[in-house]
């Protein structure tokens, strides 16, 4: 399987494929876990600090990996603010890598995606391009308020017209819209998702739909939003709040422990939880 198929399954179906930020392999191995409990496959995504962290040829060699020992897993780049990282991602063999010219103008990010998307066709390798259309904001933690700039009205979430001319004009393989959605936890609310435009957009769109920002958002509007054609939803800052908890708790429940399978297991074991809820309702095997 490819994460093309992958795709074309999660549409056949009517669900969408988890994705999940990790930062180190402790994580990596909680999320293939969950995974592999729900029997569902899985996308494992690094932002720039995180693939940096981490070592991005690293990540790749352990994705090889746990595929080669079964594992659904699929390897993104997430948010690449420029050509050269992503074109970096793509050579190491990533199945899919984010190009995210969103603050930039519309016909700016049309000539930086199409440029990549000509690139990953070069290069002959199985990789999907995705473009980000409409500033969700950039940053995964918790916010007090909406981030600055951030579009959640409807007049300035995408348009099925942007995303029809901006898919035809770069050739990407996958879109993430604004449709009400934010990086980060706003901690004064959660963000509402417009289930009407995803609606829309899914009627206008020759690709997938990625729903970026999923942390904080309601499981009715996850539900909603994937029955409405979301293909892929990302989840980043729960797994970031659920590790540091658990961390925090396996420290100190032996302040003299220094075996770190040992002090980590509580945090992994968080993360794992959610990443096998967040799976199970993304794959519509939970009934609300
Ligand atoms: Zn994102």
């Amino acid at each position: 399987m490819t994460l093309k198929d992958e795709f074309a399954r999660a549409r056949d179906n009517g669900s969408a494929i988890a994705h999940f930020n990790v930062s180190d392999s402790t994580q990596f191995n909680a999320v293939l876990r969950a995974a592999k409990r729900a029997d569902e496959p899985v996308a494992i995504g690094v932002s720039e600090g995180e693939g940096e962290f981490i070592g991005m040829g690293v990540l790749a060699g352990m994705v090889k990996a746990a595929r080669d020992e079964g594992a659904r897993v699929y390897l993104n780049a997430d948010h690449s603010y420029s050509i050269e990282r992503a074109k970096h991602a793509i050579d190491l063999g990533f199945d899919s890598v984010i190009i995210d010219g969103a603050k930039l103008s519309f016909d700016e990010n049309i000539a930086m995606t199409r440029a990549l998307a000509a690139y990953a066709k070069g290069s002959e390798k199985e990789v999907l391009v995705e473009g980000e259309l409409g500033y969700i904001g950039t940053s995964s933690k918790i916010h007090a308020t909406l981030p600055e700039g951030v579009a959640i009205t409807e007049e300035a979430m995408t348009s099925p017209e942007e995303l029809s001319r901006f898919i035809a004009e770069t050739q990407v393989n996958l879109i993430a819209p604004s449709v009400g959605n934010v990086h980060g936890i706003i901690a004064s609310g959660e963000p509402r998702l417009s289930i009407r435009r995803i609606e829309a957009l899914a009627a206008a769109s020759s690709v997938p739909l990625v729903l970026h920002g999923g942390s904080g958002t309601l499981d009715e509007d996850f539900v909603a939003a994937i029955k409405a054609g979301i293909r892929m939803v990302h989840i980043n800052t729960e797994l970031r709040v659920a590790y540091r908890k658990g961390l925090d708790a396996g420290l100190a429940a032996d302040a003299e422990e220094v075996a770190p399978y040992r002090f980590l297991k509580a945090g992994a074991d968080a993360v794992e939880e959610v990443a096998y809820r967040r799976i199970m309702l993304f794959s519509n095997r939970v009934s609300l």
